[in-house]
């Protein structure tokens, strides 16, 4: 018999939880087809895209575009690509529109439904709006490539639009990682900018607005402290308290009625659970649209479907805190899943899921970065060869030393270019 293994999500968790089954059925007598289906042709490696946003290609000024496909490669891949040598996995491009649990069956648009015998369920996350009015029409999200290079593409467009004597002024809404990592580089990226476009570089702002009394407010005080100096040093500028109430064109207004001017104003203080979540029928749901999962990360009430990643709710019962989401948390979910769907085939009983805490790494213009790892805490050079020793790390596991070795390569080229 062959058991058909649906993955939905070619993300972080997916595609994890796609390689081990893969392997582990290519070495064994157990049967299994996986169908890994996502609605887009690519895997996003999502901690490079604030290096996306802020990349300065010498293709804008009317060079060959080769750059470009090294910028493109070094942040997503095609899924095909990572399993082609893996013949028991179809990757399928198709937008999930539901899931049938009692038939067993996957509805897709544009496609006829596909049975499942076991099903995992990881379509991540998407951004979270609060409904604040106008953010939605006006803010740039961070959310994939083509956001990134739309931000990318929306800074340098201001530098050439506005006239020299005057601020230009990109607004980041929300002092998160994302917030800080990309406030982190986009100074830099400003600042060449302005040195390209003839503005001179005191005309050149980069604003926090952070809702919060402190950034990266998940952190350890010693990261937020640092991570202050750090971006301060650059010449990031903040404003701390302050809840931003709605949106209009080349404004922000905050609750207190003040209001910010801006050119660029880029939203990265909301991420919620992928809204298919809330389309499943008998799931239960926890913090607006994440799929609540049992110990051996199943989505009850239904015993051959699994959950990874950001669109799961799973609470790590040393801390009582819901797991965070992260690329890590992510991979360690898929490797359970895959565990315990090797036990369900084998009729063995399931293991129960451990969570663990990876710690941060935070990078922060440059090459430097913010680290806090176990009880080790470092800044500087080293925490940011790390970031990008495990980058690499990870797209070996994905398609093989040679290739991945020549993308990071070329990536880290461009990352380096306003440091
Ligand atoms: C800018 C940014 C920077 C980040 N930096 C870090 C970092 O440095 N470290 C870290 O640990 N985490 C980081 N994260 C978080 C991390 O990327 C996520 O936690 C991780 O991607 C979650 O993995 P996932 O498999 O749940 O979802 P994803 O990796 O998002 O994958 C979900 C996939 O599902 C697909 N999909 C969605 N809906 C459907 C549908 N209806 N039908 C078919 N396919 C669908 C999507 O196209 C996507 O490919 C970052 C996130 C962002 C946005």
């Amino acid at each position: 018999m062959v058991h058909e293994i649906v993955i939905v999500g070619g993300g972080f968790g997916g595609v994890r939880t796609a390689k081990i089954l893969s392997k582990w059925a290519g070495g064994s007598n157990h049967h299994i087809h996986i169908t890994l289906i996502d609605k887009s042709r690519y895997h996003t490696f999502y901690p490079n895209l604030y290096e996306v946003a802020t990349a300065h290609l010498p293709e804008v000024f009317g060079h060959l575009p080769v750059n470009f496909f090294d910028l493109k490669s070094s942040a997503i891949c095609p899924l095909e690509d990572i399993f082609l040598d893996d013949l028991n996995v179809t990757v399928l491009e198709s937008e999930v529109l539901g899931v049938d649990f009692k038939k067993h069956k996957i509805e897709l648009k544009n496609a006829s439904a596909l049975h499942y015998d076991i099903l995992v369920l990881g379509a991540g996350s998407e951004t979270n709006y609060f409904n604040i009015a106008g953010m939605e029409t006006h803010a740039l999200p961070l959310k994939n490539f083509f956001d990134a290079l739309k931000i990318r593409n929306a800074v340098d467009e201001a530098f050439y639009r506005i006239p020299k004597n005057q601020l230009v002024k990109v607004v980041i809404g929300g002092g998160g990682f994302t917030g800080c990592e990309l406030a982190g580089e986009l100074i830099g990226y400003m600042k060449k900018l302005a040195k390209i476009h003839g503005h001179p570089e005191y005309y050149a702002e980069c604003l926090i607005v952070e809702a919060a009394e402190s950034l990266l407010g998940s952190a350890s005080l010693w990261i937020q402290k640092r991570a202050k100096a750090r971006l301060e040093s650059l010449g990031v500028k903040f404003k701390f308290k302050s809840g931003i109430k709605d949106v209009e064109d080349g404004e922000v207004v905050l609750a207190d009625g003040s209001r910010i001017p801006y050119d660029v104003l880029v939203w990265t203080a909301g991420v919620k659970a992928n809204d298919l979540a809330k389309t499943l029928f008998g799931v239960k749901l926890e913090k607006g649209s994440c799929l609540m999962v049992d110990k051996h990360l199943r989505i009850m009430p239904y015993e051959n479907v699994f959950g990874v990643g950001d669109m799961t709710y799973c609470v790590d019962e040393s801390t009582g805190k819901s797991l965070p989401m992260t690329a890590s948390v992510a991979i360690r979910e898929a490797k359970y899943v895959a565990k315990n769907i090797k036990k369900m085939i084998l009729k063995k009983p399931l293991i129960d899921y451990k969570p663990y805490h990876a710690g941060f790494v935070v990078p922060l213009g440059g090459k430097y970065a913010i680290m806090e790892i176990g009880g080790l805490r470092l800044s500087g050079f080293l925490p940011w060869a790390l970031k990008h020793l495990v980058s690499l790390h990870y797209w070996n596991e994905l398609i093989g030393w040679r290739r991945a070795l020549g993308i990071w390569k070329r990536g880290l080229r461009i990352y380096t270019e306003n440091d």
